[in-house]
């Protein structure tokens, strides 16, 4: 088994530009399509990222492109994001991996019925066309399924990108529209003059810029604290692995997945993501409290 993420290969641009409109801190999925959108706009962008486009979280997660499960404030902006990502290959004219898969959310008992069920009546005062299904459907839906599916939440409109090559293939389209993009350089600080933004220091030298941001994931807290801006924010951890070779569905929790190329399967052990205490943990607790404690957001945290 190998540990390692095969994203996409990507060669950022050899040189510093002076000056443009934006500097972008981190090469992720955040930070490249911004930039994506940004340059399309005709705004003079630059992304700078400390390792490799897609190196960090971005090529590490599950790929959906899901509606269902959200906390209902979150349902409109979903639904407008897998708008995007539907029309993001012909936008792009590169392979994103996303296809419109649809996503099931399996129910073993009484609890995961009620959950889902009553998630599925907030999706649908939105105009979500979720189903639940009974047992036996699920099972016709994933054939060779087992382990006493009783029902599921199954969206038919939800889909999936592939983490590995996502980001890469925005980013290409990103340079075409004019950004810039620069690997293996760190931004180490923000520059003012006159209370306002005027420059990014890079480990690779200094860009001129009007606006920055910041798209650091796991980094931005670090990144934000050392400007006096407390930006809090956990980090979380879980676990997923892709296997291939299965011929039957096992009984484990799993998501279906379509790969360009190949048939893969998702393992994922949903409900069991931990996020390590220490002492820098406290003083984002009264903030990250609330919503960590909401069923709905509970459920939806992917
Ligand atoms: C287990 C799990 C499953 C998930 N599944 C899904 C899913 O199915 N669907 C979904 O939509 N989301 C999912 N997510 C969430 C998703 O992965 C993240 O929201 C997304 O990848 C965050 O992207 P990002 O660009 O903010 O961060 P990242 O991908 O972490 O990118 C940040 C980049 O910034 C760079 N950086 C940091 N500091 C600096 C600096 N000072 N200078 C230069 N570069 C810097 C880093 O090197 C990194 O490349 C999942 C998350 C987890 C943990």
């Amino acid at each position: 088994m190998s540990l390692s993420i095969p994203v996409a290969p990507f060669e950022g641009d050899a040189t510093l530009l002076a000056n443009v409109d934006v500097v972008v801190i981190g090469g992720g999925i955040i930070g490249i399509s911004t930039a994506l959108t940004l340059a399309e706009r005709g705004v003079s962008v630059a992304v700078v990222e400390k390792g490799v486009v897609a190196g960090e979280q971005s090529a590490r997660n599950w790929g959906w492109t899901r509606q269902m499960g959200r906390d209902p404030a979150e349902i409109p902006l979903t639904m407008a994001s897998l708008k995007l990502w539907s029309q993001m290959n012909e936008r792009t004219g590169e392979e994103t991996g996303w296809r419109r898969s649809g996503i099931t959310y399996l129910c073993y008992n009484k609890r995961d019925l009620e959950i889902w069920g009553g998630w599925y009546e907030k999706g649908k005062a939105y105009g979500l066309q979720s189903e639940m299904l009974t047992g036996p459907q699920v099972e016709a839906l994933l054939p060779g399924s087992s382990g006493g599916l009783i029902g599921g939440l199954h969206t038919p409109s939800d889909g999936r990108a592939e983490p590995t090559l996502a980001a890469v293939a925005m980013a290409k389209a990103a340079r075409r529209a004019g950004a810039h993009i620069i690997t293996q350089c760190a931004a180490r600080g923000i520059e003012q003059s006159a209370g306002k933004v005027s420059g990014v220091v890079t480990e690779k030298g200094r860009i001129g810029c009007s606006s920055v941001v910041l798209a650091g994931g796991v980094w931005s807290r670090l990144f934000a604290g050392n400007l006096g801006i407390d930006f809090p924010q956990l980090k979380v951890m879980g676990t997923v692995a892709r296997v291939t070779g299965a011929r039957a569905f096992p009984t484990c929790r799993l998501a279906p997945v379509t790969l360009p190329t190949a048939s893969a399967w998702m393992a994922i052990t949903r409900w069991r993501s931990e996020t390590p205490i220490s002492p820098r943990s406290y003083p984002t607790v009264s903030g990250c409290l609330p919503n960590t404690c909401l069923p709905s957001s509970r459920h939806g945290a992917s």
